[in-house]
């Protein structure tokens, strides 16, 4: 499952949401602390798993 994180403008607060790319797209995000939807999304790696074996 694909997370993105999202900051929120309005109270500087950043969550992870769970959702399909269209849902994305449609900018049905809405920030879980103040319900605002003036949210940005966060470019996090936590989902890369690097194997690099040096
Ligand atoms: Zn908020």
């Amino acid at each position: 499952m694909p997370s993105y994180e999202f900051e929120c403008v309005d109270c500087k607060k950043s969550f992870a949401v769970v959702l399909s790319i269209k849902e994305r797209e449609k900018g049905g995000v809405q920030c879980p602390h103040c319900s605002g939807k003036n949210v940005k999304p966060l470019i996090t790696p936590f989902q890369v798993k690097t194997s690099k074996k040096s």
